[in-house]
């Protein structure tokens, strides 16, 4: 299990709903530039690279699907290949075995069921092989259709230190947020934790004295 932040949050500031609004305004206009990292160019490029970037880095990533997409233009690409070849082209990513298998199992999927494109309906990625909830809800958002808040280690950890959830499961967490944050922000509001959690709001060592938000979080350092 993972480290929880719950116990951060010591003093009570105010009600949650009356928190977000702020809390959204300023993150917004501290990481105007919060998007997604992954560079992909279609609906299939995305659903791809978020299935390689499970237990690896975006960087890392990117630096595996220039190449890659240039090989592999359509689902039927993906088949059209030994899997020990998708596998090593896949390999720098990690956990290459796995990743071949679920991708070349989303293809067949998307073949037979979708008429060889990416469903936006969360209902539907999450039947594809190897997409949880988690990718589900990345993909979806990227293509307009968010029907969740993606939960990442960073926003779970920054939802906990704000005080906007006391859970530590991931599916409890995104049940919160999806009460508190407004449904038009619920693509933006984990890029905004995503980029916080980097820049400010680190997990050892936070920069409170550095943070827009620090005045509505309940586990600043510098109130303890
Ligand atoms: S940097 Fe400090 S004040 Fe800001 S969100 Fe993190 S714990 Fe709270």
């Amino acid at each position: 299990m993972a480290r929880s932040y719950v116990r951060e949050a010591r003093r009570g500031l105010g009600r949650r709903s009356e928190r977000i609004g702020p809390i959204i305004e300023r993150l917004a206009l501290e990481h105007s530039d919060a998007e997604i990292a992954l560079r992909f160019r279609s609906d299939l490029e995305l659903l791809v690279s978020v299935m390689l970037s499970a237990q690896t880095t975006d960087v890392n990533v990117n630096k595996v699907t220039p190449a890659l997409f240039e090989k592999y233009r359509r689902p039927e690409d993906y088949l059209g290949v030994a899997i020990e070849e998708l596998e090593r082209d896949i390999y720098a990513t990690g956990f290459f075995r796995q990743k071949a298998k679920a991708i070349r199992g989303t293809m067949r999927m998307l073949i037979e069921d979708f008429d060889g494109e990416v469903p936006t309906r969360l209902e539907d990625l999450v039947k594809l092989p190897g997409v949880a909830r988690k990718t589900a809800n990345v993909v979806a958002a990227e293509l307009g259709h968010a029907q969740g808040i993606v939960v990442d280690t960073h926003v779970r950890r920054l939802s906990q230190r704000l005080a906007l959830t006391r859970h530590d499961d991931p599916v409890k967490i995104e049940r919160d947020l999806q009460r508190v944050v407004p449904r038009a922000d619920w693509a933006r509001f984990p890029h905004l934790l995503i980029w916080h959690g980097r820049r400010v709001c680190d997990a050892r060592r936070p920069r409170c004295e550095d943070c827009v938000i620090e005045d509505l979080c309940p586990s600043s350092r510098l109130r303890s």
